[in-house]
């Protein structure tokens, strides 16, 4: 057995109003005036001046709105790696993401493109980054995805939907300030914080679990329950509780795997463009076949909170369309492995799937 080695975040500060922080935190990390600090933010901030007026911009630094309306592609990263390098003379000091899972990953690409040559498509994969990233500082406004803890940075790419998995992928410093999350809009609230919960059940109910997963996946999961179920925490202490929820479940799945609704889910995003969180909630609300009791609590809570999901997004899907997302699905093949086992071949047909596609 060879167990995995891998890299945490070494530096995170935790609490409300510590965004306030970060100029004293960033400003030892610069490495030059002539070498900026460069933010990438979610475009929703746009003349949102409580939270832009606190970005401490000083000499050459550069802020860039990026939308988040679609998930991260390899060549929106190439692009932005480019903009920044015509735009200053020297390497910045640092990148710095403040949005959601989306800005998160981009933020994480962008550091490691900026020392490594090529496409950002080149390094799809395990462990193909040669060269340290430049300095980079995650700031999560939205909890779920775990992405401000992981070791990934999942990207969109000419031909496959796929991580940048590396030692030198996960951020140096994280700010989490639950109070950067107390806009988010009640369905994105849900969708987003029910990808932590997934985490929590496919990390808790696969082969792979293990001590260190399983610690880190239980306390996620009864933070969720007691945001979503039970319900009865102050709208503060159920996004400072969110906010740790989505850090134990980054960390679960770190020393574990997701399983079947990130499979199928990754499949709805490749052919239509189907973002992480909702469409995670579209295929979890069809596996009661493999996590009985998680799709149970799923249906409860999307019935407390009055979510209506998507019906029908398959509907007009032709058998080569049903095909390409059976393609991508299957070829995530550890995560079927974390959730059918050994032989998981022998037991998943691609007519099971399909059928289990034309639910949705
Ligand atoms: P997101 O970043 O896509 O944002 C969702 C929506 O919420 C956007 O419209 C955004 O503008 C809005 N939003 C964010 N913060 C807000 C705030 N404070 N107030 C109002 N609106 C706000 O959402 P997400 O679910 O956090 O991220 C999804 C992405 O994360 C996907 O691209 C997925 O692939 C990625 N992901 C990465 C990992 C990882 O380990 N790297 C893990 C899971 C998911
Ligand atoms: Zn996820």
């Amino acid at each position: 057995m060879n167990y995995k080695n891998f890299p945490m975040v070494p530096r995170v500060v935790f609490g409300r109003g510590s965004f306030n922080q970060l100029e004293e935190i960033i400003s030892p990390k610069r490495l030059n005036t002539k070498a900026p600090f460069i933010y990438l933010v979610d475009d929703v901030f746009k003349g949102n001046t409580w939270l832009t007026s606190r970005i401490p911009i000083a000499y050459n630094d550069k802020l860039h709105f990026v939308s988040a309306d679609e998930e991260p592609k390899t060549s929106q990263v190439d692009e932005l790696v480019e903009k920044i390098i015509l735009e200053g003379s020297e390497r910045p000091s640092g990148i710095i993401g403040i949005g959601g899972g989306t800005i998160l990953d981009l933020a994480k690409a962008v550091s490691i493109m900026l020392t490594n040559n090529g496409s950002a498509a080149d390094y799809q994969g395990w462990d193909l980054v040669k060269n340290p990233a430049v300095y980079h500082v995650g700031i999560p406004t939205i909890s779920g995805t775990g992405a401000e803890v992981s070791r990934t940075t999942v990207l969109t790419g000419p031909d496959k939907k796929l991580g940048i998995n590396s030692d030198f992928t996960p951020f140096d410093q994280v700010v989490l300030d639950p109070e950067l999350t107390k806009d988010v809009p009640k369905n994105q609230w849900f969708y987003t914080g029910m990808d932590c919960y997934i985490h929590c059940i496919e990390s808790l109910n696969g082969s792979y679990i293990n001590a260190f997963s399983q610690s880190y996946g239980e306390k996620a999961y009864s933070l969720c329950k007691e945001i979503f179920v039970e319900d009865n925490l102050s709208k503060q202490e159920s996004q400072d509780k969110l906010m740790m929820a989505s850090w134990h479940g980054g960390m679960s799945i770190a020393y574990s795997q997701v399983g079947v609704a990130h499979a199928m889910s990754y499949g709805l995003s490749y052919l239509l463009g189907t973002k992480h969180g909702i469409g995670n909630c579209i295929v979890f609300d069809r596996l009661e076949d493999f996590y009985p009791d998680g799709v149970k609590l799923f249906k409860e809570m999307k019935q407390k909170h009055e979510i209506e999901l998507p019906k029908n997004i398959c509907a007009d899907l032709s058998e080569d369309d049903y095909n390409t997302m059976i393609d991508v699905a299957l070829s995530l093949e550890p995560l079927w492995e974390n959730a059918i086992g050994k032989n998981w071949k022998k037991k998943i047909s691609r007519e099971k799937i399909k059928a289990l596609y034309q639910l949705m």
